[in-house]
């Protein structure tokens, strides 16, 4: 049976509204793939290398756990952008997601240094971005979550998709997201992937890629996905913001 490993950064600090359900959801998709997903939890860093890694993962967090986990990956930076920049797939969301810029400045104006993985930065706000959220997107159509952040991330970066409900980014310029190489960064929550099927395939896909592993069938049946999918979006209508 093939096998691919995902790397999950800091499981014990970072896994609000439920983000451990994109681990479940990339498993379960493997598995109908005859691919044995195996999970690799990092919550210490030293001495970690990506030689094993084939799709890493990263939850959203507090301010307070976010600050925890940017020094634990500090350790690992330089190969954590190596690994990206080489064409790594991954997901970080929402905390996980604003840690990869380079600073992340609170409310009360405190300025905390980034991986600086990436060239961005995050400016947090008391009030929040929050509720159910729909985008829409050149790669994966439509996508559906939830968002909670006071964080605004601004970027020239190739965005996830453009915000038809809700907020994404920041609440101006009505992208959500970061798509740079195989990375894909977003403040969807709730969780994302068993939400969005083709982000999950797209995960895997470029893993089996990089790995010479095959990725067959390439299409599942997805009606409940699909009818999941739309239910949301009714939601995220009816709550139009
Ligand atoms: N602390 C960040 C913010 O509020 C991230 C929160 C989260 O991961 N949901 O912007």
């Amino acid at each position: 049976m093939n096998e691919l490993t995902v790397y999950h950064f800091m499981s014990d600090k970072l896994n609000l509204y439920s983000d451990i359900g994109n681990i479940i959801a990339l498993k379960q998709r493997a598995k109908k793939r005859n691919i044995k997903l195996n999970v690799k939890e990092i919550n210490e860093t030293e001495g970690i290398t990506f030689d094993d890694c084939d799709i890493f993962f990263i939850g959203g967090g507090s301010d307070r756990e976010q600050a925890l986990a940017t020094k634990e990956l500090t350790k690992i930076k330089t190969s954590l952008k190596n690994a990206i920049e080489d064409g790594m797939p991954g997901l970080t969301i929402c905390g996980g997601y604003q840690f990869l810029g380079t600073k992340y400045i609170t409310p009360d104006g405190t300025e905390l240094e980034g991986l600086g993985v990436l060239d961005f930065y995050t400016e947090s706000r008391t009030d929040r971005l929050t509720g159910d959220i729909v985008i829409e997107s050149e790669t994966f159509g439509t996508i559906v979550g939830f968002e909670n952040h006071g964080g605004r991330t601004y970027h020239d970066y190739d965005t996830l998709g453009h915000v038809i409900h809700g907020y994404g980014n920041n609440d101006i310029d009505r992208e959500e997201g970061i798509h740079y190489k195989n990375l894909l960064g977003s403040y969807l929550h709730g969780p994302i992937l068993p939400k969005n099927h083709e982000m999950t395939d797209y995960l895997l896909e470029k893993a089996c890629e990089r790995k010479g592993i095959s990725f067959e069938p390439k299409t599942l049946d997805n009606t409940e996905e699909e009818m999941a999918k739309k239910v949301l979006i009714n939601r995220a209508r009816s709550n139009k913001k």
